[in-house]
């Protein structure tokens, strides 16, 4: 048996493409089911629904043979499981090229970023992505004081918890519709497959064709 691990919503929606060019179909529509393991037309073959957040961890202790997972997703968990797991455990075969954004620092419209940057202030940032964040900022040589949060960044330089957020960016009209204004690009973002590094081996015969299929549907 093969467990894919995929999230609900664009990363759902966006590897079905890529399994069709698999053979593979999935049985029922997680809009319209509260299942969270979903049978597709391969008896071999199953998906389990899980948190995007959570996909990495469900491969790395192969729970899930392979998922798909954003490369925002896969950074914050690396630098949290380093220590852990010495970084092992996934391997990352393939840019699927799917759900692609970047992330990028954001600040409120009235905000001078740039001066506050020249002066060399602490700035306070507000993001889901502390450890992608810290770098970028360490990099830059920037003072910031990092503030977790877990939805809604945008609300943050609104409400005078931060004065700049740092977060995914797609068209730029969640920015817009709540008067902020992207200030730096730090990465362009696009979801990974990834595979546990045993069932690679263990699994091969039925992993190989799967991740070829996926690698000839993302150059076509
Ligand atoms: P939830 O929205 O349920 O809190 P989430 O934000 O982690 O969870 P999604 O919104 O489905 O889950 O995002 C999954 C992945 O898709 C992200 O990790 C990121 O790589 C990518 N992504 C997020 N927002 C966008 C966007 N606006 N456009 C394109 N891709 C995005
Ligand atoms: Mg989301």
């Amino acid at each position: 048996m093969l467990t894919l691990a995929l999230s609900k919503g664009r990363i759902f929606e966006e590897t079905l493409p890529l399994l069709a060019a698999a053979g593979i179909e999935v049985a029922e529509d997680p809009d319209k089911s509260r299942k969270l393991i979903l049978a597709t037309n391969r008896p071999d073959v199953r998906v389990v629904l899980v948190r995007a957040t959570d996909v990495p961890t469900y491969v790395q202790y192969g729970a899930a043979d392979l998922g798909v997972a954003g490369k925002d997703v896969l950074l914050e968990h690396g630098a949290a499981s380093d220590a852990a797991f010495g970084g092992g455990g996934l391997y990352q075969p393939l840019d699927l090229q799917i759900a692609r954004c970047r992330m990028s620092v954001a600040v409120r419209d009235d905000f001078d970023y740039a001066a506050a940057v020249r002066q060399g202030s602490r700035i306070r940032v507000a993001t889901k992505y502390t450890s992608v964040a810290r770098q970028h900022f360490a990099d830059k040589g920037v003072h910031v004081d990092l503030i977790k949060l877990y939805g809604s960044m945008e609300l943050a330089p609104l409400t005078g918890l931060a004065d700049a957020i740092v977060d995914l960016v797609s068209t730029g009209s969640t920015l817009k519709a709540n008067h902020l204004v992207e200030v730096e690009r730090i990465m362009e973002i696009s979801s990974r497959l990834v595979v546990n590094q045993a069932a690679l081996k263990l699994k091969r015969d039925m992993l190989r064709p799967l991740i070829d299929a996926f690698a000839g549907a993302v150059r076509a």
